[in-house]
């Protein structure tokens, strides 16, 4: 009789070494999903293959099948500390995977991760699609099924909920319109979006904004776009406030002009660097009735904005914002980040409460993240970072001051390589929600891009199509009628 040794079916070994670390032989199917949790607890590294254990750290996860069970080992090897962990399963699974990956890496690293096993971008839309379903879907289901401490799992549904207000999944025959204008006044250190610098690229405006009204024109005569209400439409870079006055009031002009805005109800123009606002363009905003305008602090503190490269101060900020509320805003819409460089949780204390003296009807909190391609990917050991323990603490603190304002928290995402593998969260005043940043992250409604780098994006029921915008100035003005007879023909294929 065989001895159940030989009834194992060996069918992976994985081998994955610290800082760049990689892989040795695999043909697990969950590669993406070990290379995600990997990422969660070591944002930088970089996951290759090997044919061999050497001298670096490593992690390596073995999968076993045996008579209808399922065990998982992982062995991390971390700064010469060797960590094991086993886990069976009644099932092969994605989380199984991750989870005894996690284990073993919690072990060596003595880092937690608040999301626990989620790494996927929306995890509202998981609470949200379960309450949808017969399945219901409850405020611990995420610390159940991924192990996310209670507070991210209640987060979540609470996020879940406010957007069930605003959301009729398969649901209406609305669109939004999404502008990008790739210009800014300067390059942030964390920014990977290919942004024209305005010093820079001030010729490449005007063919931009005549690129831009042609797409507008041509987008706004098709069929598809003619047979829907446009719900909502956004503003968004770049910096759109980097144009002229003028400039601005030639695309709102032709935006007026070229669609049907009739069923708008929001229009969300972003003048997110306080340096590019004046009177003169806030009256021109004004005059077309831009209902939420997003001016960006990012912190309240002037050492780190210098650090960033944000040309602004505290006070420019103080000033756009006093200057808006004088030009009639009652829609402002800050983003503060917390984990920014050499900050801490004193110093995005500052931020909240000057967030709280002006009381902004939405505020924005992101978390650091260290995007691929930006100056700080490339220069991160020149850095001071928060730990993922500390920006976790700075998100809980602006939870408690902003409910303490009276907001609620109504649509959320995650990035790539994010500190601590945590969350973004919009929080507004009741009845302040921004529609498109709902349909965008829940993927329930059709968003037609126009402009620098935008996604459109085109939703059935759970079918979704995408088409892009090039990023580059230059490329969207020599392409510019290649980008409107690729959204002409994805219409086509969707009517
Ligand atoms: S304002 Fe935004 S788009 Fe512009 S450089 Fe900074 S992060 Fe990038």
């Amino acid at each position: 009789m065989a001895k159940p040794l030989r009834l194992v079916m060996r069918q992976t070994t994985i081998l994955l070494y610290g800082d760049a670390m990689k892989v040795i032989q695999t043909n697990l199917s969950e590669e993406y999903a070990l290379r995600e949790i990997i990422n969660a607890y070591f944002p930088k590294s970089k996951i290759e293959y090997v044919s061999q254990k050497g001298d670096d750290d490593y992690v390596a996860v073995e999968y076993m099948s045996v008579s209808g069970k399922h065990g998982f080992a992982c062995e991390a090897y971390i700064a010469g500390q060797v960590c094991k962990s086993q886990y069976e399963a009644n099932e092969y699974s994605k989380n199984a995977v991750k989870k005894v990956v996690s284990d073993a890496l919690k072990a060596a690293t003595g880092i937690h991760l608040p999301w626990g096993l989620l790494t996927g971008i929306r995890p509202s839309k998981i609470i949200r699609e379960l309450k949808d379903s017969e399945h219901g879907g409850d405020e611990m289901y995420l610390a159940r099924e991924y192990e996310a401490d209670e507070s991210k799992s209640r987060l979540a549904f609470e996020v879940a909920k406010n957007e069930a207000r605003y959301i009729n999944a398969k649901y209406n025959d609305g669109i939004s319109l999404y502008v990008g204008i790739p210009f800014c006044p300067s390059r942030c250190l964390y920014c990977s979006f290919t942004s024209q610098s305005i010093a820079f690229s001030n010729k490449l405006t005007v063919p931009f904004v005549e690129a831009l009204k042609k797409e507008m024109r041509e987008i706004a005569k098709t069929s598809y776009v003619k047979s829907k209400r446009i719900e909502t439409v956004y503003f968004g870079g770049g910096t759109p406030s980097a144009l002229t006055a003028e400039q601005i009031d030639d695309v709102l002009g032709t935006l007026f002009d070229a669609f049907d805005l009739r069923w708008a109800k929001e229009i969300t123009f972003e003048a997110g660097r306080p340096d590019t606002m004046s009177k003169e363009k806030l009256d021109v905003l004004r005059k077309y009735g831009i209902t939420r305008i997003c001016i960006n602090p990012q912190t309240a503190n002037d050492a780190t904005l210098k650090l960033i490269g944000r040309n602004h101060t505290v006070d420019d900020f103080v000033r756009a914002y006093k200057l808006a509320r004088q030009c009639g805003f009652t829609h402002i819409n800050c983003d503060i980040i917390a984990g920014l460089p050499g900050e801490t949780e004193a110093d995005f204390a500052r931020t909240l409460s000057t967030l709280r003296e002006r009381s902004p009807e939405s505020i924005t909190v992101h978390t650091m993240s260290i995007k691929h391609g930006s100056y700080l990917d490339m220069n991160y050991d020149m850095y001071a970072l928060a730990t993922a323990n500390s920006v976790n603490n700075m998100l809980e603190m602006a939870y408690a001051t902003l409910k303490g304002m009276g907001k609620v928290p109504y649509y959320m995402y995650r990035q790539k390589n994010m500190l601590g593998n945590l969350e973004n969260t919009g929080y507004c005043d009741i009845g302040h929600e921004c529609l498109y940043n709902i349909y965008i992250m829940e993927e329930v409604q059709s968003i037609i891009a126009l402009g620098g780098g935008g996604s459109t994006k085109l939703v059935k029921g759970d079918v979704i199509e995408r088409v892009f915008n090039v990023k580059e100035v230059a490329e969207y003005i020599k392409r510019i009628d290649e980008m409107i007879d690729r959204k002409k023909r994805l219409f086509e294929e969707f009517e």
